[in-house]
């Protein structure tokens, strides 16, 4: 299966089109006038394009541009991790540039709430939830994902964009059925294997590294990536900004489940790139041999990396205490968030969706010293 790099430093409309152009040829058959596409792009939170935590909006632009130069109709979707309601998505369609790239182009925003109960039969994990149904609907879905490392899942790339397209808060429920990451990793293969999306375009041009994927650090990454499949292109993104594949749940789950048995053929521009720093939560993948097999269980428990409030640079807007899957996150008299970290999955649900970065992830002591 190949996956295409392109070199791509800036985010310069000129510069990111004709490489967007040449990415999309792979799919140019599906191309149809009169049938819409659905860009399913990255948009977490409420938060400027510099920022690096959305697809960045030349990114959209030129995907939107080719498409609706073909005589496509174009939806730009996303449910992003707070609740799914008309005025939080048109605050972050603004704060992200996406409202501007529908002025420009003619895209639509997407503004229908609606979503359906979805069967998955052939699902390892959970069966039955509700998925978007502007995705379902769409003629052609192209994922747009952004490069970026991730408190829970280790990296965030095309498999785990496509968990949005599960509504709002319901999220929130996936997580707390399946508080194991292998388990969430699998459960994330199966939503990327029932949504199918036709093709997958990273926007890798400036990704984030650290404690991901809002609280990170920039990184001038230089890409843009693109495949008929995630999983391929997430396995050649890992190794190019050196994630190792055991540490990414998605692509263990994708390994085992044969969907990486073809070889991953790198083609186009041959990129450098800084390994990327991974997030304070990263797994430790293996315990000493001289721990009892009994007690692998309490100790990878003990071991586990929890969230930090810093209460001085909290502003009290509850989002955590909203989002937790575990409801352990109580808001208290002077509004700052105490949590029970006892119930704590260690999801970082709560610290991706902070604005402010007033949650850290906490390594355990024990954490760090089996790391080194
Ligand atoms: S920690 Fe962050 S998300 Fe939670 S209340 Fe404070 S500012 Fe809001
Ligand atoms: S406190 Fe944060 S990390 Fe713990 S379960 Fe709640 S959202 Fe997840």
């Amino acid at each position: 299966m190949n996956v295409a790099f392109r070199a791509a430093k800036e985010y310069e409309l000129t510069q990111v089109q004709p490489l967007i152009d040449d990415l999309l040829q792979p799919i140019s058959h599906l191309m149809m006038a009169g049938k819409t596409a659905v860009l399913k792009v990255n948009l977490l939170m409420k938060a400027a394009p510099e920022r690096a935590i959305t697809t960045h909006p030349v990114v959209v632009e030129a995907v939107a541009n080719h498409l609706i130069d073909r005589g496509m109709n174009v939806i730009i979707a996303d449910s992003p991790g707070g609740p799914f309601i008309a005025p939080v998505l048109d605050s972050i369609y603004r704060a992200s540039g996406l409202a501007g790239v529908a002025e420009r182009t003619g895209a639509e925003l997407n503004h229908d709430l609606s979503s359906s109960e979805t069967l998955l039969d052939g699902a390892e994990k959970l069966h039955r939830f509700e998925i978007l149904n502007v995705v379902k609907q769409a003629d052609l879905v192209i994922n747009l994902p952004k490069c970026k490392t991730h408190g829970m899942m280790t990296y965030t790339g095309a498999v785990k964009n496509l968990f949005g397209v599960i509504p709002g808060l319901t999220k929130a429920n996936h997580h707390f059925r399946l508080p194991s990451r292998l388990d969430f990793g699998d459960h994330l293969v199966d939503i990327a294997e029932f949504v199918q999306a036709d093709f997958h375009l990273m926007d890798g041009i400036v990704g984030m590294e650290g404690d991901g994927p809002s609280g990170g650090q920039l990184i001038q990454s230089g890409f843009l990536a693109a495949s008929l499949s995630p999983h391929h292109l997430d396995r050649a993104v890992c190794q190019l900004i050196g994630i190792e594949e055991k540490l990414v749940p998605t692509l263990l789950a994708a390994i085992r489940r044969g969907f990486l048995n073809e070889q991953t053929q790198v083609i186009g521009d041959t990129l450098r790139v800084k390994p990327f720093v991974l997030p304070k939560s990263a797994p430790v993948t293996f315990l000493p041999s001289w721990v009892p097999e009994g007690l692998h269980h309490r100790l990878a428990k003990a071991i586990r990396s929890k969230p930090d409030f810093l209460h001085k640079k909290c502003i009290g807007c509850a989002k955590c205490a909203e989002i937790c899957p575990a409801q352990v996150i109580t808001m208290n008299q002077d509004r700052r968030p105490e949590c029970d970290y006892d119930n704590c999955i260690s999801c970082f649900c709560c610290h991706e969706i902070c604005p402010v970065k007033a949650i850290e992830i906490k390594q355990s002591f024990l954490g760090s010293l089996l790391k080194k």
